[in-house]
Parts: C-alpha cells; structure tokens; sequence
C-alpha cells in the first residue's frame, strides 16, 4: 500500500526533533553531527539566533502580501543584492527550480525581443542539477531524471564537463544560452576551472549568447567568496541562487544584468509567494551575515583546516576514500567504496553526509561550523572509513 507521503524519496529511519548549530537531536534524544545542512540550505546553521530573531520579528508585523504592492523587505534584500554582485536587477522565488524556470524564459524572452525567436537552444552539461521541472530536468538530461517523463521541453543539449573543444564547436550565433553550475553539486563536487568560465565567456559575447550561473548550491558564501564565480572573475549575464540564501526558509532568486533582463517587463512572469516580507526579512539576515568579509576569511580558513584533515583521511585509507575534491565547504570525497555504504557507516557514527553522483560523498558544513566540529567530523568519518574497513 502506498504511504500517506508520496514515496519518492530513500529516506533514512531517522527523524530530527531539534537543531542547534552543526547538531541535530533525534527523537530517540541522540545527537547527530551535520555535515549536510540540508543540502547546503542551513547556511548559518540550525536555528541561528540572529535568524530566529529576524523570522519572528517579521512574523508579529506581516507574513504575507501580495506582489500587486510594493514589498520593502524584497527591496531591501534586492538592493544588498545588487549591490554586492554583478546583478542590475533581481526576481525573488520560493526554491531553485524556480529560479531555473525563470533564467530559461527569461533567456529565451531576450533574444525573442531582439528579433531572434528561433534563437532557443540552450546547451548545458553533463552531470548537471537544475532542479525538477520539465525545463530543469530537460536542461540536465538525465537519464534518471528525464525517463517517462516526456516529452521532454525541446532545446537543451548537454556537453562533456570541461571539454574546451566541444562548446567551441556548439556555440554558435544561433544559441540561446549556456547554463552551468561553477561547481557542480549533484554532480559530484565538479569544480569548472577559472579558464573554463572565461573561455565560456569568451565565446558567449562572441556570439551573443548569454551566460546563466547556476549558484544554487555553490553560492551564498559556500566556496570562500560571497559567489563562487568570484574566484574566476567571471561574471554572468543571468544567475540562478536558492538554498543557503534563505538559511532555512524557502527562498531563491535570479539575479540579472539590465540587458539580459530586458525582456521580463510587467505581466510576464510572477509568482505568488516569491519574495514575501518573511522569507525576505530572513534573506536579508543571511546576506547581512554572509557578504562581510572577515565571515568569508573565516569560511575560507574553516575549508583549508577541513581540507587538510580530509586529505589525511585519503592518505590513511585508500581502498575507501580516493581524493578531496570542491572548494570552501562544498567538499567531496570521491569514494573508493561505495559512497551510499560510506553514508550508512557515518549514521552509525552519528554523522550526516550526502551522497553525490560520481561516488562522492557530500560535505556541505553550515558555513559558520566551529572548528571543533570540524575536529569531531574529521574523527568522526575517521571511524566511518575503519567501519568500512572492518566490513
Ligand atoms: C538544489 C539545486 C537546484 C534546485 O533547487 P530546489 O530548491 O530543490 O528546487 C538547482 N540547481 C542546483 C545547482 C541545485 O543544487
């Protein structure tokens, strides 16, 4: 018989009561260590006192209005926005497909306005996470994501992950966009070379073609900068953000030059919760905390102690772990064994990790982890690897 909840997900035994920081407690009253944050989403980690703070302060003023008036929070969270990025202009969303939806028809609306309506193919890459709606999973393409449910949204393609020739040959002046993940999440912890975002740069305005950024997962101070293009000093034309943004409440964003936005004028998109007075005023906090130099510094420096312990848990179990990859605290450990066995051993261990395609095990810390914490992970999946080993 098919459960009360649609039965979509490999969900573990466990349910979380509580959180506090990098911990969550069990009902059964065990405390777990949480390298997860809910896929990169409990940016700041669990119920953060300066977010609680924000949340209910908002919550006893106004939930919710409509975006038929004018919404001061979203404003204020656009303008912190804008003003850190190479954005002109942002549209509020609840989550990250959404905001994949959104850089697709906002791509294809651009080049319908300069009298370019067949200019509507978009190449994207393999191992890609867009997100779960027919435009999202049709530009990841999938076999997993894709099968049964076609027809799938025609224009997507994908590439082989960094292969300089074959984009060369796709783009052309016919191409819609180019969509990718600076580090690739679902995909395995793929970081894209600064050379490889130049190059697609390059080639973008050599031929028109705009430059999407999927910062879903890398973004909101997770690589060290406040957006990991940063590192390559590479800016897009239109970028998708969602999960750490909200640091627990449901909010995303696409952030836009003025010229790539062109098209979206009055009555072309909308939605109805995106960008309401609650998840804003949290949005707002997050941002406050997260764009500040001295917490990225600190981001930076909690990645290169977390790196170094991971790199010696390579060296000291090599028919488990075979090599770190990622950059801050979007980390990988690409398996030898099983990564789904790694994940289970951890749980026994009292330890949450994330499974990614490519056998790679996810480490996605709260950014804001004590170094401790980092110390009792690194001990922590030290006996998870011995487990594996024993087994
Ligand atoms: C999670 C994710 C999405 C989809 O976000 P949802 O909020 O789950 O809709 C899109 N892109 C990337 C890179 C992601 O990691």
């Amino acid at each position: 018989m098919i459960t009360a909840v649609l039965p979509t997900y490999n969900r573990a035994p466990m349910a979380f009561v509580k959180g506090e920081g990098s911990w969550l407690t069990a009902e059964d009253g065990s405390r777990y260590l949480d390298l997860g944050a809910g896929i990169a989403v409990n940016s700041l980690g669990h119920a953060n006192p300066a977010l609680v703070a924000a949340l209910t302060e908002q919550a006893g003023q106004l939930w919710h209005v409509s975006n038929l008036y004018r919404i001061p929070q979203q404003e204020k969270l656009a303008q912190m926005l804008v003003d850190k990025t190479f954005a002109d202009t942002v549209f509020f969303t609840n989550s990250g497909t959404e905001a994949c939806e959104l850089a697709v028809k906002m791509a294809r609306k651009y080049h319908y306005d300069n009298d370019m309506a067949d200019r509507v193919d978009i190449i994207a890459f393999e191992g890609a996470f867009h997100g779960r709606s027919t435009a999202a999973i049709a530009a990841s393409g999938s076999e997993k994501m894709v099968k049964g449910f076609g027809p799938l949204m025609p224009g997507f393609r994908q590439l082989k992950w960094g292969d300089e020739d074959a984009i060369r040959a796709a783009i052309t002046t016919r191409t819609c966009a180019v969509i990718i993940e600076p580090v690739q999440g679902e995909g395995g912890i793929r970081v894209a070379t600064d050379g490889y975002l130049q190059l697609l740069r390059d080639l973008c305005d050599e031929t028109g073609t705009l430059l999407i950024f999927d910062e879903v997962q890398c973004g909101v101070g997770r690589t060290g900068k406040l957006f990991a293009h940063e590192w390559a000093g590479v800016t897009p034309d239109i970028m998708m953000v969602a999960k750490g943004i909200g640091g627990g409440f449901p909010l995303g964003a696409v952030l836009a030059t003025e010229n790539a936005a062109s098209g979206m004028v009055a009555g072309t998109h909308g939605s109805t919760y995106g960008g309401n007075p609650l998840g804003c005023a949290v949005g707002a906090k997050v941002m406050e905390i997260v764009a500040d130099d001295a917490f990225l510094d600190a981001v930076s420096r909690k990645a290169a102690q977390f790196r170094q312990g991971l790199e010696g848990l390579v060296a000291s179990h090599p028919t488990v772990f075979e090599a770190v990859r990622g950059q801050g605290l979007i980390l990988g450990l690409k398996c030898k064994a099983l990564n789904s066995d790694i994940v289970k051993a951890a749980y026994a261990e009292h330890l949450l990790t994330v499974p990614a395609a490519d056998n790679v095990l996810r480490l996605l810390p709260a950014l804001n982890i004590p170094e401790a914490d980092i110390a009792e992970a690194l001990a922590r999946l030290d006996r998870t690897a011995l487990r594996i080993e024993a087994a």
